[in-house]
């Protein structure tokens, strides 16, 4: 089904699309929308696997990782700034694998993954195997913001977080019982590394501004027992973390290699930049014509959006392929038309959404 936006925007096209919105019969402005979805990691997440005092924390950390998100975005920040915001909050809780509460590589050490991209201008920063920045996703928009480079790994990236004055800690800062034991019994199991239950807390976040802005965060610890450098899809830019303000803004969660071999982040944007541009087509052979076989009227890309349902089936496609091909896990989105959403083929996925329109929902198993 085609929807047409019924709104008085200019003639500028693409990058900056869907800032405001007027009234046209009254004249009164309307606020722009915004949008946020944040995930903290997908797995075999079931009720009897978790305790309701778990679930509940869970469920708060999310509500307040989302709270920090809209806050930015209903005060008319950015997009990239709500989903800065947003990530310290979920690195910062220990529940997560990101930040405090990360896992450990099989030398029961730390390395962190982290990635974020601004849609308006396709800039991103992205760090890999890093330890002693506090907030790996602020090293990541450090990257970005005040380098020429897009990713920087290991003891160079360490070095650049100290000399940008980001706050380090102790490498045993990131240590938490619960993820000590993982590895514990990991090794003592000899249980995979890929096993997608010794990882799950990756957190990410999309959004999008009241300017129209899109952008994309994720941080992880990667997956319990990795060695030899191993390195996830949470730092590479299309792969775990994607935005551009002409599709969506993607954060993705699950069996990195996969993610890392179709792409899923930017194969989603890909789709569905695509599927806008055509079924803009496809509505213009839909506009009667005058006498001399012209348009009564040129659809405008920004008087245009696609709808929910071709969102969610672009973003069902590319993780159905993704289990075809044998990885499990999930990713969020959040469109330049204010949805936000998820999809994941894992039994669940921490995940939560808020708008400028007054949803705000989290949830953590398959079916709610
Ligand atoms: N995707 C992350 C990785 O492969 C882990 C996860 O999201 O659970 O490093």
């Amino acid at each position: 089904m085609i929807r047409y936006l019924l709104n008085l925007l200019g003639p500028t096209l693409l990058l900056s699309t869907m800032a405001t919105t007027a009234n046209a019969q009254d004249g009164i402005e309307e606020e722009a929308r915004w949008s946020i979805a944040i995930h903290g990691g997908a797995g075999t997440i079931d009720r009897d696997k978790i305790t309701p005092e778990k679930d509940a924390e869970i469920r708060a950390a999310l509500n307040q990782a989302l709270e920090a998100g809209s806050a930015v975005l209903e005060d008319g920040g950015s997009a990239i700034d709500a989903v800065t915001a947003t990530i310290i909050i979920l690195e910062n809780n220990p529940n997560f694998n990101a930040g405090k509460g990360a896992v450990f590589t099989w030398d029961k050490t730390n390395e962190l993954d982290s990635s974020i991209m601004d849609g308006s201008d396709l800039s991103a920063g992205a760090v890999a195997g890093i330890n002693g920045t506090k907030n790996p996703i602020l090293l990541a928009r450090a990257v970005k913001d005040h380098s020429p480079h897009v990713m920087l790994s290991g003891e160079g990236a360490n070095q650049f977080s100290r000399e940008q004055g980001l706050e380090q800690v102790s490498p045993d800062y990131y240590a938490t019982p619960y993820r000590l034991k993982q590895i514990d019994d990991l090794r003592a199991k000899k249980v995979s590394a890929a096993d997608v239950d010794y990882k799950f807390g990756t957190v990410g976040a999309v959004a999008q501004d009241r300017d129209g802005n899109m952008a994309a965060g994720t941080s992880t610890g990667g997956m319990t027992g990795k060695r030899w450098g191993r390195i996830g899809d949470s730092p590479i830019i299309g792969a775990g973390t994607y935005a551009d303000n002409r599709s969506c803004a993607i954060s993705a969660t699950g069996s990195g290699e996969y993610f890392i071999r179709l792409g899923v982040a930017h194969e989603i944007c890909a789709r569905i930049r695509t599927r806008w541009q055509m079924a803009i087509r496809e509505a213009q052979l839909t506009v009667p014509k005058d006498k001399d076989d012209n348009y009564t009227y040129v659809i405008h890309a920004s008087e245009f959006q696609l709808p929910d349902e071709e969102i969610q089936q672009i973003a069902d496609d590319v993780i159905a392929e993704l289990g075809a091909l044998g990885g499990d896990g999930g990713i969020i989105y959040a469109t330049p038309w204010s949805q936000a959403g998820y999809s994941f083929n894992t039994t669940g996925m921490y995940r939560g959404r808020a708008t400028s329109e007054g949803e705000q929902s989290v949830a953590i198993y398959g079916d709610e």
